[in-house]
């Protein structure tokens, strides 16, 4: 029972420290990269797995979010007969990509309001 309460206290933490890390993207790159150190950090700390789609807006080297049009810009690329999604990092140049499922829309994810995470069982 203490354990579950303490989920839901980490799980209220990465998603508040998610949203600044995110409204700081646009303004203190330093301060979104420092937060999206600690979304990692608790999520690790905790066991929290982070919500895949929200895993994939954290920049892997130096975590700060990706928003597009501010910290990444984001491509779609025609890979011989499948697309991916190409995607680079502005604040230190960490390139990314990832193949496009078909009938997804790729830019839901990188509007989505609330970071998403689980507890793993
Ligand atoms: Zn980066």
């Amino acid at each position: 029972m203490r354990q579950k309460i303490q989920g839901n206290d980490a799980f209220q933490r990465i998603n508040y420290l998610y949203q600044i890390s995110k409204a700081m993207a646009s303004k203190n790159t330093i301060l979104s990269s420092y937060y999206g150190n600690l979304v990692v950090n608790i999520a690790k700390k905790n066991v929290l797995k982070i919500h895949p789609e929200v895993k994939r807006q954290i920049c892997k080297k130096c975590r700060s979010i990706l928003i597009e049009n501010v910290s990444t810009n984001m491509k779609i690329r025609n890979h011989n007969k499948s697309k991916r999604i190409e995607w680079k990092c502005n604040i230190c140049g960490e390139r990314k990509g990832l193949p496009a499922e078909k009938n997804k829309d790729h830019r839901v994810w990188v509007e989505k309001e609330e970071a998403v995470v689980e507890i793993i069982k």
